[in-house]
């Protein structure tokens, strides 16, 4: 029988390349969502289970199913912004919902996880590249969610015995090269989608630059941006690591390579034509000047080496929006719900 692995937020955008990925390894990725903000159509790969994290007999359920060896933990809330309107949101789901994935998974003594991780949890960086050994300290909610995620996954490692790598990711952009997946939220708050639809459909007007005032060479915010595909690669590195690695562990995943807000706007422009035209608008809440990442950890334990730039990125990124895939995903999203 081949192996199978639970994929919470299968549908979602990272995890739909995850799950394409884990099946081209010869594994069947079962993927758990609740379909709030993932795309029933994303699930290609494997068996759909429609449920939610926080109702624990959905998960015990899903358990139950299937000869399931490891997690991949995707679901969650992720958007900065909405996090510092909506705190509750993001607490109840992103760490009472890992809290019950982690209860089901003892109950079913399944011992191995690989949780989606963020570079929010650092803060506002006291130093760049970041790298493991910074200090969390989350200013927004989303990434207080994710760091007490992380900590109740530690100590139920140190606990009951449990494996886990904890993926902090940087900024997650891109899409599948056979344009079979991509990023598809609906309301878009993301800088590399929104651009590409301000310039594939005009009639959105120009896109929006939140803040010219930071810290930074040009003034607009700078991020690592980091392949969805590389992340995919990544997840499959960490779990081949547990299987010799006990404990838990924290990575880092990027580049190493900061652009900024501008800078991918004016790449972004030159594959356009010139599109799309823009507007600074005042700074968003809770956006940190700076993110770049050190992912020295993860190359040298993992050996995990991204394979992308920013220019793959947006290429492929253009590929996925200017076919059917983008706009197909969008308008079957909501009859999904
Ligand atoms: N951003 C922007 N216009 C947009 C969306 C995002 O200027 O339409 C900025 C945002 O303020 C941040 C950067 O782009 O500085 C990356 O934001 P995104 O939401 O893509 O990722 P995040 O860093 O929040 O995870």
């Amino acid at each position: 029988m081949k192996p199978h692995v639970l994929v919470c937020g299968g549908a979602g955008y990272i995890g739909a390349h995850m799950c394409k990925r884990l099946a081209r390894a010869g594994v069947v990725p079962v993927t758990f969502d609740s379909l709030v903000t993932g795309h029933r159509n994303a699930v290609q790969w494997g068996p759909l289970e429609i449920g939610d994290l926080l109702h624990p007999g959905d998960l015990s359920a899903v358990f139950a199913r299937y000869p399931i060896q490891s997690v991949l933990h995707f679901a969650a809330r992720s958007l900065v912004g909405e996090s510092v309107r909506e705190p509750a949101l993001y607490l109840r789901n992103n760490v009472t919902g890992t809290l019950n994935l982690l209860d089901a998974m003892r109950s079913a003594g399944v011992g191995k996880l690989v949780f989606s991780s963020t570079a929010a949890v650092y803060g506002n960086p006291l130093y760049t590249p970041i790298d493991e050994a910074h200090p969390a300290q989350p200013i927004n909610p989303y990434g207080l969610s994710k760091w007490l995620a992380e900590q109740q996954i530690r100590a139920y490692c140190e606990a009951y015995g449990l494996r886990a790598v904890c993926l902090r990711y940087f900024n997650a952009a891109g899409a599948d090269a056979d344009g079979e997946t991509g990023e598809a939220h609906e309301p878009e708050t993301h800088l590399i989608p929104n651009i590409i639809r301000a310039a594939l459909t005009p009639s959105l007007g120009p896109v929006k630059l939140f803040g010219n005032d930071y810290p930074t060479p040009d003034g607009t915010c700078v991020r690592d941006y980091i392949h969805v595909e590389d992340l995919a690669e990544a997840h499959l590195l960490a779990l081949d690591y547990m299987a010799g690695q006990p404990g838990f562990h924290v990575f880092n995943l990027g580049t190493g390579q900061g652009n900024s807000v501008a800078e991918v706007l004016a790449q972004c422009q030159a594959l356009c034509a010139g599109a799309p035209a823009s507007e600074v608008q005042p700074r968003r809440p809770g956006d940190p000047a700076t993110l770049v990442a050190s992912a020295a950890l993860a190359q040298a334990a993992l050996g995990w080496t991204p394979r992308h730039g920013l220019d793959g990125i947006l290429r492929s990124a253009l590929r996925w929006h200017q076919g059917s895939g983008a706009t197909a995903a969008t308008a079957r999203s909501t009859a999904d719900r």
